[in-house]
């Protein structure tokens, strides 16, 4: 009995081998494969930002979109919200854009098309032509026209467009810019959809100033009213930046960190973010608009973590700002003096 299990077990021993061989081969073709997968823009979490601005039946029509043409579809609904907020707007522009996304009827149609500009509604929005002449309109809810006043065909010739930039360049800068020839413009469309995306910058498309691992924490003002150390006979534990008229306005995380603290503190810095960074230091940001961003989250220096208020012990909108070293509050001037140098204010 024990020879026969022995012999069994001898002649399936190198079909068993065989068959963890080819197990192993097929497992590694799969990563290969898994590896060389066209980008996947599906699981983006918004931002709280995009959350709330973006309007959420737009949503599956730029994934649609952003999916068939391989483009990022915050891209799709940044060029949306700057081009016609939305389709809030969608008068034609002065320049002849028309439709959601505002497109110049030579660029739907194709500018090989003969007196593309002026060619009727008619013939701009059949696709037989538009394929013909090699423009970018597409008929995408597939009724037989290629609207640009159709949010699904809009979006998708959008989409097509960007694409076709990036086919030829590869740089999604100077794919949105080759959209509309404005550095301005690219920096709008960036700003969304990384504000969008988790809030990286600021949210009217303003730059935010990043100086290797630091940002600058208030974008609108390097308008410096206290200084760090004694005031009013008491220690200032910070340096106070002011917002003017600025209520509301972005902060942005000083340097890379954690969220270790966000909520309302009653010891008079109203609502209050701490961010714990490397090297045992802390960054404080006071008087926060209302609460900010949620504790635990990771953040990137420039990210958006409050909006400027005047809550707590406070006399008007303004950002206190706090460094402390080992738990120890210190002049935040030297860490600053890239931004607003070393010289103390008067
Ligand atoms: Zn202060």
């Amino acid at each position: 009995m024990k020879k026969t299990l022995l012999i069994i077990s001898l002649l399936l021993s190198p079909f068993i081998l065989m068959l963890v061989s080819i197990a192993v081969i097929i497992g590694i073709t799969l990563l290969i494969l898994m590896s060389e997968e066209k980008p996947n823009y599906e699981n983006i979490t918004l931002s709280e930002f995009g959350e709330n601005e973006i309007p959420s039946e737009f949503i599956p029509i730029y994934q649609e979109a952003g999916e068939k043409y391989a483009v990022n579809w915050l891209i799709l609904a940044a060029i949306h919200r700057v081009e016609t907020n939305f389709s809030t707007n969608v008068n034609t522009s002065s320049a002849g854009a028309i439709g959601h996304t505002q497109f110049l009827v030579c660029t739907w149609l194709s500018w090989n098309y003969p007196s593309c500009s002026t060619a009727s509604r008619a013939i701009y929005t059949n696709p037989e032509i538009i394929s013909k002449y090699g423009g970018y309109g597409v008929d995408a809810n597939g009724d037989g026209i290629a609207d640009p006043y159709n949010i699904e065909d809009a979006i998708h010739s959008t989409a097509n467009l960007i694409s076709h930039n990036l086919s030829m360049i590869n740089d999604i800068r100077q794919a949105i810019f080759a959209y509309n020839h404005a550095e301005w413009y690219v920096n709008e469309v960036l700003g969304f959809a990384e504000a969008f995306s988790g809030g990286y910058i600021p949210v009217d498309g303003r730059i935010i100033e990043i100086d290797g691992e630091t940002a600058w924490m208030v974008p609108h003002t390097k308008n410096i009213t206290s200084e760090y150390g004694e005031r009013w006979g008491t220690q200032h534990k910070g340096i106070d930046i002011a917002g003017g008229g600025d209520l509301g306005k972005p902060i942005l995380a000083f340097m890379a960190g954690e969220v270790i603290y966000s909520q309302w503190n009653t010891g008079g810095y109203g609502y209050l973010v701490i961010i714990e960074h490397e090297n045992n230091l802390k960054t404080y940001y006071a008087h926060l608009q209302k609460q900010g961003i949620k504790k635990g989250t990771k953040v990137k220096a420039g990210q958006v973590i409050g909006y400027m208020g005047s809550t707590g012990n406070s006399t008007g909108p303004h950002l206190h700002f706090e460094i402390r070293k080992a738990d120890t509050p210190v002049n935040p001037r030297p860490y600053l003096a890239h931004w607003i140098g070393t010289e103390p204010i008067k």
